[in-house]
């Protein structure tokens, strides 16, 4: 192929039924969509527009937008970058599509997999842990001697590639940083992973990033425009599973004050238990070769770090024992808003803020300690042993960022007031305990620092559309903007959903509110599994409920004929393994399940949703848009639950289809989306199924019916 070839004739030559990916498939079929989707994305190229593209299962949206983007780096050598929220689908796009489409059509173009520079190894951190063994454990000692063999055959240098598993407190010694890597300077910059991997980058024309980096890149350029970010200059951006962005972005920019984290940065620095580890000890050992290390020196070394670093983790507890007592929140996983009264009320006034601002105090004074330390280190700037310390003053500076990036979160706080549109909140988490300061809304950003800033948009995904609308979208991403210059397309799936899948609604179940709700439903489930024989997702709107479904079917003697799987006792990827493994198989799952899991085949003929999923009311992001809607005069629930429990609920019924011969049923047991008048818009936004809205054991039969159907056409 040549850049010559004209748009129609390219696509023609791709993607007709005698086209090169038909010669290249064997069991190609001409998909029209997948067609007409990449021809509208080239006119999005060519017209440097916006396309906002839902895609049905089946569409072959991803090479219907690599051949748009090939195309263009062909004839215009522009660069396009590619996100995505899952690792799943960078690695297919990566090791799958891009290949069989070079190979197809015969051209050359770089393509790499860009990643965040935390996970690479940096090879200061090897050399200097090689130089200074007590730095680790005995078992991370272990760890760190595999990943020095690993890095002998490595040629990439990243964490993902490791075959063996390594600990996170063992990755944060040897793992690539910002704060404490000195670029050029750096002795190691020549075979430095991190920054291959940027020169790759540069000297790509496909870049497949996911969307937090995306997201960590357009911040660090808003911060310091004239730097080098971590992409390269790029005006053509693809967002494929574009309904994950916004939820990426709000937390990519949530600000958190994390005790475990600020726990580790002290260790870092100096260790109780581990003296001979903290980076105290191992300056004061360099600094040996002096006949006298400085008094003032070893004075801050030996006894002022070490007090001001209790000072500090001292400070620390006892902000988190008042918060945890000012919440009540005993050991339970929770999330409490701090809301207007509780920023009134007088413990909050004398007590927390006191406790923050103590230690933010104490963080800066630690901080200007070892400012103070890096000032007489200065002194030896000329002296043969200099080298050695600049892999310390690196790392101290390292720590001195950190700290004062957590004094200012504190500072701004404790402020009375929080910025507009910004949510406030406590959260618990196993054992560990967080202060979390979240934009509520972050179309103004994106609109300003990505849309905007592009020649070329593409979002698609499966499931961006409620109710056939792209309405909530552009407003959530700030794209109502660019309304003038934004197209918007529905592909729908090629598989014939009308004669192999069957929508269920039993009628007759109690409302989800219902004391009966939860034991009804297990009943359900249990005739699900029996009509379906197995292979069933039930798929759940919270941890408790999924539970209290497991306890009370686990007792049931169909739990001896089918075997059971529940989220939480494997990881996904081994629950999923276990899942196709295992004949009839029952997986009991919540929210990461909902999405982005591909069971084709017979190995998942039953989807049973037990609840609409609607947002938590009691989240504290939900809670405080809800109030900012209300202000200005809108539904929350119309405007932005409906709309975003649409979208799980499309997900959560496409796990069903992932082949054109798969078959099977659907099963909603909360019965609002056929009763209430909201549930039209789930209704509008499904695929044309077979449905039966009836009580439950017509509902049964007609499954039973459909199974008997189908299972004949197999
Ligand atoms: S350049 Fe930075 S990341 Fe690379 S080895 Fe040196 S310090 Fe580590």
């Amino acid at each position: 192929m040549t850049a010559t070839n004209s748009k129609s004739q390219l696509l023609s030559l791709i993607f007709s039924k005698d086209g090169l990916l038909s010669r290249a498939l064997k069991n190609f079929e001409e998909r029209i969509g997948q067609k007409e989707m990449a021809e509208k994305i080239l006119e999005a190229y060519e017209n440097d527009a916006i396309a906002l593209i839902e895609a049905g299962t089946g569409t072959g949206k991803s090479l219907a937008y690599l051949v748009p983007a090939v195309y263009w780096a062909l004839k215009h050598q522009e660069k396009t970058v590619i996100t995505t929220n899952t690792i799943a689908l960078q690695e297919q796009l990566l090791h799958k599509d891009i290949p069989f489409l070079l190979k197809t059509m015969d051209i050359e173009i770089k393509a790499c997999l860009v990643k965040g520079m935390g996970n690479y190894l940096c090879l200061r951190k090897l050399q200097e842990l090689q130089d200074q063994p007590l730095l680790f454990s005995t078992e991370e000692t272990k760890e760190v001697q595999a990943v020095e063999r690993w890095t002998e055959k490595t040629t990439e240098g990243s964490r993902s590639d490791i075959p063996f598993p390594v600990a996170p407190a063992t990755w944060e010694k040897v793992g690539a940083e910002a704060e404490s890597c000195n670029h050029v300077k750096c002795p190691h910059y020549k075979n430095c992973f991190f920054f291959k991997a940027r020169r790759q980058a540069a000297d790509s024309q496909l870049l497949i990033v996911n969307h937090h980096l995306l997201l960590a890149d357009i911040e660090k350029r808003r911060r310091n425009p004239t730097q080098e970010s971590i992409l390269p200059p790029y005006q053509r951006l693809i967002v494929d599973e574009a309904h994950n962005l916004e939820d990426i972005a709000l937390e990519s920019f949530a600000q958190r004050f994390d005790r475990v984290a600020i726990l580790r940065l002290l260790a870092r620095l100096y260790s109780e238990t581990h003296p001979e580890r903290s980076r105290t000890t191992l300056l004061r050992q360099e600094l040996s070769v002096l006949q006298i290390i400085p008094p003032r020196l070893l004075q801050k070394l030996d006894s002022d770090i070490p007090a001001q670093k209790r000072n500090c983790q001292a400070a620390l507890e006892t902000a988190f024992a008042h918060l945890i007592q000012f919440f009540d929140t005993g050991s339970k996983e929770t999330k409490k808003r701090i809301t207007d009264a509780i920023v009134e009320s007088p413990f909050w006034k004398e007590t927390i803020i006191g406790d923050l601002n103590t230690l933010a105090e104490e963080l800066q004074r630690l901080s200007q300690m070892l400012k103070g330390v890096l000032d007489d280190l200065e002194e030896f700037e000329k002296a043969s042993f200099y080298e050695k310390l600049s892999f310390h003053i690196m790392e101290v500076q390292a720590i001195i960022q950190r700290l004062e990036l957590m004094a200012a979160f504190l500072e701004q706080f404790t402020l009375d007031e929080p910025k507009e549109k910004r949510v406030r909140w406590f959260e618990t988490a196993g054992t560990n305990v967080a202060l979390v300061d979240a934009a509520l809304d972050i179309s103004s950003f994106l609109n300003e620092h990505l849309f905007s800033q592009q020649r070329t948009s593409v979002l698609c995904s499966a499931t961006i559309a409620t109710a056939r609308s792209f309405s909530f979208l552009k407003k959530r991403l700030g794209l109502v903007e660019h309304e003038a210059k934004t197209k918007e397309e529905i592909f729908e799936s090629p598989f014939n959903y009308a004669e192999r899948t069957l929508f269920v609604v039993p009628t007759d179940l109690p409302l989800p509110s219902s004391p009966d709700f939860l034991e009804e439903c297990t009943k359900t489930m249990h005739s699900a599994i029996e009509i379906s024989r197995g292979s069933v997702f039930l798929l759940f709107t919270s941890y408790d409920m999924l539970q209290s479904c497991y306890r009370a079917l686990s007792q049931s003697e169909i739990s001896t004929r089918y075997p059971f799987l529940k989220q939480g006792d494997l990881s996904r990827h081994l629950l999923l393994e276990q899942f196709k493994k295992k004949e009839g198989s029952v997986l009991f799952a919540t929210d990461s399940f909902w999405e982005g899991v591909d069971v084709p085949g017979e190995a998942l003929r039953c989807v049973v949703i037990a609840k609409l999923p609607f947002s938590v009311p009691s989240d504290p992001l939900y809670e405080a848009y809800a109030q900012s809607l209300e202000k200005e005069g809108l539904d929350p629930f119309s405007d932005y639950s409906v709309p975003q429990a649409v979208i799980k609920f499309k997900q959560g019924f496409g796990r069903l289809m992932r082949k054109k011969d798969d078959r099977g049923c659907v099963l909603c047991l909360d019965h609002r989306i056929v009763k209430k008048n909201y549930g039209k818009q789930f209704l509008k936004s499904l695929p044309a199924t077979q449905t039966c809205f009836a009580p439950k054991e017509e509902a049964f039969k007609q499954m039973r019916l459909f199974y008997e159907r189908t299972k004949k056409r197999l």
